[in-house]
């Protein structure tokens, strides 16, 4: 997969219909951000979940953002859903499961043309500065 910038702007997502998807799955950490141990608990290679929510225990669920976002896992610095054939089918049909998000992938076909993508955060306050935006969205 294309590795491209990961400052995409949630909010935005959030408001074209992203239910928070990519903070469901599962956060690895690199062996160099892997938090101190206290000589007793191993060190875990990933971040926990809440039990409940399934959400990643750093996710806000009254704001819907990230409680470290200046200091998140480089994985999600990294990562961006643009290419991940699942926004397309989560903006569609919204996320109730992995196992249910996979299903209705195979059954839903969205023609490239009608591609929806979530804008990146402008580092200089300007308009969106994304490869991937839909130029003929309408904003809602
Ligand atoms: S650390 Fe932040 S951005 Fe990363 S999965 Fe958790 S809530 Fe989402």
């Amino acid at each position: 997969m294309e590795k491209c910038r990961s400052d995409v702007n949630c909010d935005e997502g959030r408001r074209l219909g992203c239910q928070t998807f990519c903070c469901r799955l599962l956060v690895r950490l690199d062996p160099d951000e892997r938090a101190p141990g206290d000589g007793i608990t191993p060190a875990k290679g990933f971040v926990d979940k809440d039990p409940d929510s399934g959400l990643c225990v750093n996710f806000d669920p009254a704001t819907h953002r990230c409680r470290i976002w200046e200091r998140r896992p480089r994985v999600c610095r990294e990562y961006s859903c643009n290419p991940d054939p699942l926004l397309q089918v989560v903006l569609r049909v919204g996320f109730s499961s992995l196992a249910r998000l996979l299903r209705a992938s195979a059954e839903t076909k969205i023609p490239r043309e009608a591609h929806r993508f979530i804008p990146h955060i402008d580092e200089h306050g300007k308009e969106p500065n994304n490869k991937y935006a839909d130029k003929s969205r309408k904003k809602i």
